[in-house]
């Protein structure tokens, strides 16, 4: 099985012509749909790179076609490797040169319509260490994020998955409110689990400061203050916070991404998901929590999934999506009846449990 991993790194934007890369992804946007256009001023091993990719586009992992006409469409570039004995791999007339050898990349005629300009940045740690993974970067993409330019690299590596072990481990996602719960399980027995949640406290601070300053904003909007350096910096702090939130989400997703992959590779366990997302944002709703908080507190967990699967699809860790309930007995199947604290009854055999917990049962269960 072939398995890929994708990496961004910001290239300088003074070394890199905005508007040239915004046309050629304009091109590729066309090229997808087919179109050959022939631009006479761009240069022809550019435009080749555009039209033979047409046909690795469902191969690639960025490379899907575009929903919508002139949506952004990144530039898929093959590369060159040079390794540390000056052995090479690849196309040697390719855009983008991975120098082991000198720990740089180059990019060739891709960031400026010019004959002979190329720029280096430095080779990134992330690039290394999939090298010694077993992994190849065997395509790059070029692309613009809010005007940035940008350069994606793609790491391919052959993996075989391996035998599950007699231990399970299941991962429950949640929202962060509740945290996202992991169990592992050998033979049967549930042996440890967690709860894992960002810090709440910092993140319910946070959100205060920023409605504060929201509504401060539109205050002085209604006393006619509508745009003074005074708005603007308050308006700039509540967005701040706002953002401060989503980075902590993100990092802490980033963070148990890793961990719970390096648990189940650990244990040669079998990694069950459990992505109960859609029901927890319905719970936060009923919980009559406004719908901002909702979205803050479901943040960045649907990439968490994303990112599970990629990375254990990477390390060759073989994996279940399963929905596994959380309102059902797993003893005798009777509905559960939730009472304070979130424990989950059974009035029909005296099953109790913490409502997180109860997935776990249903997983001894199921993977007896
Ligand atoms: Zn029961």
């Amino acid at each position: 099985m072939k398995a890929y991993r994708a990496m961004l790194t910001k290239l300088p934007k003074d070394k890199c012509d905005v508007n040239h890369i915004r046309r050629l992804m304009a091109l590729t946007n066309l090229a997808y749909r087919d179109f050959e256009v022939w631009v006479p001023d761009i240069l022809k091993t550019i435009q080749f790179q555009l039209y033979n990719f047409k046909n690795y586009k469902n191969s690639l992992v960025f490379g899907h076609i575009p929903k919508r006409w002139f949506a952004r469409s990144w530039i898929s570039l093959v590369t060159l490797r040079v390794y540390q004995d000056g052995s090479m791999k690849g196309d040697r007339v390719a855009p983008v040169v991975l120098d082991f050898k000198n720990g740089v990349i180059k990019l060739r005629k891709i960031c400026k319509n010019e004959l002979g300009y190329f720029i280096e940045i430095q080779m990134p740690s992330w690039v290394v260490e999939r090298l010694k993974e077993g992994g190849d970067i065997k395509f790059a993409m070029i692309g613009l994020k809010d005007n940035e330019p940008y350069l994606a690299l793609i790491a391919e590596r052959e993996v075989a998955q391996y035998t599950p072990s007699e231990y399970k481990l299941v991962v429950d996602v949640n929202s962060w409110k509740y945290g996202i719960a992991w169990g592992l399980i050998k033979n049967g027995k549930l042996i440890t689990w967690r709860t894992e949640k960002p810090n709440m406290f910092l993140i319910n601070t946070l959100y205060h400061q920023t409605i504060d300053r929201e509504r401060k904003v539109g205050k002085l909007k209604t006393l006619g203050y509508s745009s003074s350096v005074k708005v603007d910096k308050i308006k700039e702090q509540a967005y701040a916070r706002r953002s401060k939130i989503y980075m902590i989400t993100r990092d802490k997703a980033y963070f148990l991404t890793s961990k719970l992959v390096k648990k189940a590779l650990k244990y040669k366990a079998l990694l069950v998901i459990d992505d109960m997302t859609e029901e927890s944002r319905r719970e936060l709703l009923e919980e009559g929590l406004p719908r901002d908080v909702v979205k803050l507190l479901m943040s960045n967990l649907k990439r968490f999934v994303h990112q599970v699967e990629t990375l254990a699809q990477w390390y060759g860790v073989p994996y279940e999506l399963k929905r596994l309930p959380s309102t059902v007995c797993p003893m005798c199947g009777s509905k559960l009846v939730q009472e304070d604290g979130r424990t989950m009854v059974c009035t029909n055999c005296g099953f109790k449990a913490p409502r997180d917990m109860v997935p776990m049962y249903w997983a001894v269960k199921i993977y007896i």
